[in-house]
């Protein structure tokens, strides 16, 4: 089996931001038994920031994201000693690879960052994935490696996805505060529950959250791959999502349509810019036979944006029905919305989405 284990900066430090070496090294020892066992593993880890905060003696987490930038660069290679360290006690060795979301957008980054994974995996070695925050940042601005896991996920083809935290799995209610709450066993590709919104807030030391967990589950499931949450500190945890073992976390259950990273990308990782909202002519087109969306089927647009831009595209009930990479910008789109190429003064079609840069999301 190929499992990628996502363990978060709440989980792996104290909270007084200090690296918690006991959760390394029990993390370590499973991840090495599973390596011994014949599986693959990749672990993706935040706590760069924390530790980089630790390691200068900061009273308090900065607030602007250029300082956490530059605190990762502090933390990574500490943060890195320590697995290095701890693998090292089981004979395992461990590699890093510090990913881009643009890795993710970009088809030749892509192939280059799978080639790469698969070949430590193919050497025996545990590839030990962060985000590269030094130069990019959106995990720190929200996700704590979430999004960045399941992206992961893909990438290597795993078949699960283990997204460690700090409860047993996705409650009905919250648990801390609501003694009827029921741990959710599974949750189906088109539950409902999937329509969260993935910046909710996560703890002081992370960035994370049970919502960035449900849409990084997501992104999971539209790659085919099964995501389970589950307890960062339920013994043999790695060991018993491997044996299938249900009753721990919350799994869910892959999609039966699998999108390419790219798609993925566009659905669900890149932040929003803007709308369009379009008629129900249109609608059906896009959704039913899968056309690019034209300016002629094009209501009215909120936001402002430029092209390349990552825009919803909505009904006339302001449902969601799709996203999309925008062919043009916002300004552009409403000079031109309700028109065909022709009244525009075209002859070539004028596409407001092109379809290869188009997700449909209703089910
Ligand atoms: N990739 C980051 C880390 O390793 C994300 C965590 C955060 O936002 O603090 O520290």
């Amino acid at each position: 089996m190929k499992i990628v284990v996502k363990i978060g900066t709440s989980s792996l430090t104290s909270d007084d931001g200090v690296l918690r070496h006991d959760v390394v090294a029990a993390i370590a020892d499973q991840i090495s038994r599973a390596k011994t066992q014949g599986h693959d593993v990749v672990l993706v880890t935040s706590g760069a920031v924390a530790l980089g905060i630790a390691g200068l003696r900061l009273d308090r987490r900065p607030t602007d994201v250029l300082s956490l930038q530059a605190l990762s660069a502090v933390g990574q290679p500490q943060l890195m000693a320590a697995y290095a360290k701890a693998f090292e006690s089981h004979g395992h060795v461990m590699a890093q690879v510090l990913l881009v979301p643009h890795d993710f957008v970009d088809r030749t980054q892509y192939l280059h960052a799978r080639d790469t994974m698969l070949k430590l995996l193919e050497l025996g070695c545990i590839p030990v994935v962060n985000e590269n925050d030094a130069i990019a940042n959106n995990e720190i601005r929200y996700g704590d490696n979430d999004h960045l896991s399941a992206l992961v996920s893909h990438l290597v083809s795993a078949d699960v996805l283990l997204l460690l935290t700090d409860t047993d799995g996705l409650y009905t209610t919250n648990p801390h505060t609501d003694s009827t709450a029921q741990i959710i066993p599974v949750v189906t590709a088109d539950d409902p529950l999937f329509q969260v919104d993935a910046r909710q807030s996560g703890t002081d030391r992370g960035s994370g959250g049970m919502a960035s967990k449900i849409a990084a589950a997501r992104i999971a499931s539209w790659s085919g791959v099964v995501a389970v949450i589950a307890s960062a500190e339920t013994p043999d945890v790695i060991a018993r999502i491997i044996a299938n073992e249900s009753k721990v976390g919350t799994w869910f259950l892959p999609h039966d349509r699998q999108l390419s990273a790219r798609k993925l990308w566009i659905a669900f990782a890149a932040e929003v810019e803007g709308s369009v909202v379009v008629d129900a002519g249109a609608c059906e087109a896009l959704i039913s036979r899968g056309t690019s969306l034209l300016p002629a089927g094009v209501v009215s647009v909120v936001g402002n944006f430029v092209a390349g831009a990552t825009i919803e595209i909505c009904d006339e009930a302001s449902r969601v029905v799709a996203r999309g990479m925008a062919a043009m910008s916002s300004l552009e789109i409403e000079q031109s919305q309700g028109k065909r190429s022709s009244d525009i003064g075209s002859n070539v079609s004028i596409e407001v989405v092109h379809r290869d840069d188009l997700v449909i999301l209703q089910l």
